[in-house]
């Protein structure tokens, strides 16, 4: 069998064009992080957040046009936001309130799960870890506040709208075991959403309040990708007990996860740790990792920045198919490694839960 070059994939990908842009996507430079091992390839496109579903038949085009190339046993290919994108929204008016703890009673602990940028797999990652700490006996709800781009109805095989209103408390949908609010699930997916920072804040407060989450250990929030004045002013309002940094390796080496652990220290929410996703491409076919970018940076970083590296995650296909078709893959595949390591990951998150909790409640015993 030929062995497929980097060469042969680049002069395939500039086949495929970006139709807005008028210009293939190897000469717009958004192809980053190439991985080509045994006929499986792997690699991200850099885009305008804005952007994403315009650009997902691009992506769908790119892995198309790879496929045909003879010798070529698999593709993935995703979207990440560049670097430089602006932050999606405006900002919010300062907010002297502290948070309200009797925003949602019935919930024990809110956990918020965040990214740098987006397209870094924060929305996969915080549906697996939720689904983790369900499977662990945990009775769990997960609010997606990622109201720019909701995906948590299609990743978690929702669809339909939560009964309630006309002064009632809406129902929040479930499945798999877990409670489920999403702005996904109120407005279209197609709509746009031109949110600023003020109705940002008041779609998620309506979400946790006007929602009958019941009793629940944990409720997990997908935060909105990046470091914004709404992403701040979420931290501040929502009563978080810690937060969870959701990072690729070139995030990382980019300092972006940098920028999501200090907006959290700034409003003195507890970073739990870092998880590195999309941590080294495992191959389909036979199993074996190689290293993308600079694997193991988080785990560096994580220790320079005096938090936890929380557990790793590959870019795998799977994990892509399986949360892209609404059975994540710790649902659909209860004994594979990459649920394992969710698993890890979400026991974690429990410890630090169950600790912070003793903290507070033990009594100060004074030795004389
Ligand atoms: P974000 O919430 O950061 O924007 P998503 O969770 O929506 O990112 O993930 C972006 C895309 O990348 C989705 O198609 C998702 O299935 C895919 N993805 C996320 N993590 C992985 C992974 N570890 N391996 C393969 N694909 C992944």
């Amino acid at each position: 069998m030929s062995q497929v070059t980097e060469e042969q994939i680049i002069e395939a990908l500039r086949r495929v064009n970006d139709p807005a842009k008028g210009q293939d996507i190897v000469s717009l430079g958004i192809i980053s992080g190439m991985v080509v091992k045994d006929g499986n390839v792997g690699f991200a496109m850099e885009i305008d957040p804005a952007r994403a579903s315009e650009m997902e038949p691009v992506r769908n085009a790119a892995e198309q046009a790879v496929d045909q190339i003879p010798g070529v046993l698999s593709v993935t290919a995703v979207l990440t936001a560049h670097n430089d994108s602006p932050a999606p929204q405006q900002a919010a008016p300062p907010d002297q309130q502290r948070p309200q703890r009797e925003l949602v009673p019935g919930v024990k602990h809110i956990v918020a799960v965040a990214s740098g940028k987006g397209g870094v797999g924060k929305s996969t990652t915080a549906v697996n870890i939720a689904l983790g700490l369900a499977a662990a006996g945990h009775r769990v709800g997960i609010l997606d506040a990622d109201i720019y781009g909701p995906s948590l109805p299609r990743m978690m095989g929702i669809t339909g709208r939560p009964e309630g209103g006309d002064g009632k408390k809406l129902s929040p949908m479930e499945n798999y075991g877990i409670k489920v609010m999403s702005m996904g699930f109120l407005v279209p997916e197609d709509t746009p959403m031109i949110w600023r920072g003020p109705m940002v804040m008041s779609a998620l407060q309506q979400m946790m309040r006007d929602v009958e989450w019941g009793e629940l250990d944990v409720m997990i929030v997908d935060m909105p990708p990046g470091t914004g004045d709404a992403q701040l002013s979420l931290s501040q309002d929502v009563p978080l007990a810690g937060a969870v940094i959701v990072s690729t390796p070139q995030d990382i080496a980019l300092l972006d996860a940098r920028k999501g652990l200090n907006m959290f220290r700034k409003v003195e929410v507890p970073v739990f740790g870092i998880v590195e996703n999309m941590s080294y491409f495992a191959c389909p076919h036979c199993g074996e990792r190689t290293d993308i970018f600079s694997h193991g940076g988080a785990r560096t970083e994580a220790e320079e920045l005096g938090t936890d590296f929380l557990g790793e995650i590959p870019l795998d296909i799977q994990i892509r198919e399986t949360s892209d078709s609404g059975e994540p893959i710790v649902i659909s595949q209860p004994d594979s490694p990459h649920t394992k390591a969710y698993r890890a990951i979400a026991d974690k998150i429990w410890d630090k839960l169950a600790a912070g909790e003793q903290q507070r409640t033990m009594p100060n015993i004074v030795m004389q």
